[in-house]
């Protein structure tokens, strides 16, 4: 979750009187932090994983999984090796909002060479297996975007109980020892959430409407403690959830890329925006919530709503009084504008930002696209804020910048270079969901770094109206998107195209169709991905795993493979327990998760999600003399 300050956390009051300090310092930071490095040049490909995971506790006598709340000892153990020695370690582990979740990434990124996509998945492996090192005899690290009885009745272990007259969540279902304790940073942002909102948050997520799902789906909250105020927030035939752990006790798959110079990573920025809706509906890895199949197939609605901390004032519901601005979206949602010059005629929905900001911006030398994106970042306030870190030097600090722009979870992120380091300007790409095995996490982080070098390399440009883009977003998140659900997509991403009529610029595709390409019409990624490497010099071992991981995604697009939320929805479903209400009984968590450990332990294979051939050719480092030859290759020595 971004950068850990240390110290001691204000409260929300003390917080919100600093807001506009942490603000006007915050800016300053960043116009320091460009000045200094706006014309960084020559930075190489580098690129990283993250991959989130779930600590689960199986009981095999009494049949039950649940989430094992041993995150913090285990990630002191794994943090052991990088104090040592951090620059020769094969990973780094990082805390997460959940006290069930570890976060993972190599030790080191990894660099421009085809050969890395060899090492992906070992590396992926490797860090599944130290940290399944540590657990306890029927503890398993598992990666799983939702656990799917999160919030439903005695779903940790040990047993805890959620507090709903106080703490920082209040909330009905999910109790505060279920986030994270070793650093105040996730309570805080809890609490502060709630309180700057002035109630808890809501999240409604429509009820699988199974046969036995009563015609009105309306839960008794007044038993679970409710003051009143769940049952106004709770629609009808939804599945309602009131805190941040909901959304943020997801686990997700994020990919980080360095650029060679600021406009490059701009670019890159621009034309992966495109493509989160699409990657989302491919990974789409949730449809169950507290305990209830759902209606929707992804966590992004659910996570957005987890920690959107508007006031009634903000979404529209009251006239402006307090506030300043009204504001469209929650600050985890899909980005609101492009940056580069390509991209601004396709910026057509309307950013909010103080006009003071953008203006101290361009008066500094930042041009407009930028100006507007970072000044529409701080229309947020800080929710965490750290006593220690109040007063900063603004010319060599940049913890006011980061404070807001890592509380602005959206699908891409734009990373300025941190301060006195080796880093240049990166993106991170966000929207995708994480699956049960390490072989789909490394197929899906292959073919998007795959995508970054053929778009760069063809110079392809995918771009359409961010108000399509956030179409898109709806749409994936639907109950089988990547099967049913049409996206809109750039008709010719191959010539940039000049148009009177933009509309003729995008129209209306299937996720088969963006992927495997339509006769005539489109080309498709993977075709694309592939006439990139044909032109490449590639060992054969890599060559043979990038066609494993292409393979995969090209069936899932096409539905010969299910999507993960489909073969959930499909495993629970068709369990002799399920009586067709929607309900996910301990049992039946208990069985599909012991599936899921079977099939990520190579015991069972499940060819209806991963296909025939599910063992690619990885291995944990490059051998040198593939690394020489493919150097030689790619700098014609
Ligand atoms: P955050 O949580 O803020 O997104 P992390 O540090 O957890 O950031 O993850 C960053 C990712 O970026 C990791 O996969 C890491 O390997 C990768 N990475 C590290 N340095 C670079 C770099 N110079 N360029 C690109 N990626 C990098
Ligand atoms: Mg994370
Ligand atoms: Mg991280
Ligand atoms: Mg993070
Ligand atoms: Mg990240």
């Amino acid at each position: 979750m971004g950068l850990l300050s240390e110290g001691s956390p204000l409260t929300w009051e003390e917080t919100k009187k600093l807001s506009d300090h942490v603000r006007k310092h915050g800016v300053i930071q960043f116009i320091n932090l460009y000045k200094r490095l706006r014309d960084r040049q020559g930075d190489i490909l580098k690129w990283g994983d993250e991959v989130e995971y779930i600590l689960v506790k199986f009981d095999d006598d009494a049949k039950t999984a649940k989430v094992s709340l041993r995150a913090v000892e285990i990630l002191k153990i794994l943090n052991e090796k990088e104090n040592e020695d951090p620059h020769n370690v094969k990973s780094l582990w990082r805390p997460e909002y959940g006290a069930y979740m570890l976060e993972g990434t190599p030790g080191k990124p990894y660099g421009g060479l085809l050969a890395h996509f060899n090492v992906v998945e070992a590396n992926m492996r490797y860090r599944r297996q130290e940290a399944t090192k540590l657990l306890q005899p029927n503890e398993v690290l598992m990666s799983l975007t939702v656990f799917p009885r999160v919030g439903a009745p005695d779903f940790t272990d040990p047993v805890t109980h959620p507090t709903p007259n106080a703490g920082a969540s209040r909330s009905l279902f999910f109790p505060d020892e279920a986030i994270f304790p070793g650093h105040p940073r996730f309570k805080t942002l809890t609490r502060n959430i709630r309180e700057r909102r002035q109630e808890k948050v809501a999240i409604n997520i429509p009820i699988y409407r199974d046969e036995n799902v009563p015609l009105l789906f309306k839960e008794d909250l007044a038993s679970k403690g409710d003051d009143g105020s769940s049952s106004k927030a709770a629609k009808d035939n939804h599945i309602y959830m009131d805190a941040m752990g909901f959304g943020m006790g997801c686990c997700c798959l994020q990919l980080t890329f360095q650029a060679c110079n600021i406009e490059e990573a701009r670019t890159l920025y621009d034309q992966l925006t495109p493509l989160c809706p699409i990657m989302l509906a491919l990974t789409a890895a949730s449809p169950f919530y507290r305990g209830y199949v759902s209606d929707v197939d992804c966590r992004w609605n659910v996570i957005s709503s987890s920690v959107d901390c508007r006031t009634q004032e903000e979404r529209g519901l009251k006239p402006l009084k307090e506030n300043k601005f009204r504001i469209s979206k929650s600050r985890y949602d899909s980005i609101d504008s492009y940056l580069s010059e390509q991209g601004e005629k396709y910026n057509d929905v309307p950013l909010t930002y103080d006009d003071e900001i953008y203006k101290q911006l361009l008066d500094n030398g930042i041009d407009h696209l930028l100006a507007q994106h970072i000044a529409h970042l701080f229309i947020r306030d800080s929710v965490s804020l750290f006593s220690e870190k109040v007063h900063q030097n603004d010319l060599e600090d940049t913890d006011h910048f980061e404070n807001i722009q890592s509380t602005n979870w959206q699908t891409m992120r734009f990373k300025p270079p941190p301060p006195n380091s080796s880093i240049g300007w990166r993106v991170e790409f966000r929207p995708c969901e994480v699956q049960i095995t390490d072989f789909e996490n490394a197929a899906i982080v292959c073919f998007t770094v795959l995508l970054t070098r053929v778009i760069l390399s063809y110079k392809l440009n995918l771009l359409i109206p961010i108000s399509k883009v956030d179409q898109n977003m709806s749409r994936a998140q639907k109950r089988d998107a990547s099967k049913v659900e049409k996206f809109w997509f750039r008709r010719d991403i191959t010539s940039d195209m000049k148009s009177d009529n933009a509309q003729s610029e995008y129209t209306e595709f299937t996720i088969n169709e963006i992927i495997n390409g339509k006769n005539g019409v489109f080309p498709g990624l993977v075709p694309l991905v592939n006439s990139y490497l044909a032109n490449m010099n590639v060992d054969a071992d890599t060559h043979c795993t990038i066609q494993r991981y292409l393979k995969l995604i090209q069936k899932r697009a096409s539905g010969e493979l299910l999507t993960t939320a489909a073969w959930l929805r499909k495993e629970v479903t068709s369990h002799a327990e399920y009586k067709h209400d929607a309900v996910i009984t301990q049992r039946i968590n208990y069985d599909l998760l012991k599936k899921i450990h079977s099939i990520v332990s190579n015991d069972i294979s499940c060819p209806e999600l991963l296909g025939q051939c599910v063992l690619s050719k990885t291995t944990e480092t490059i051998p040198a003399a593939v690394a020489k030859a493919e150097k030689c290759s790619t700098t014609n020595c």
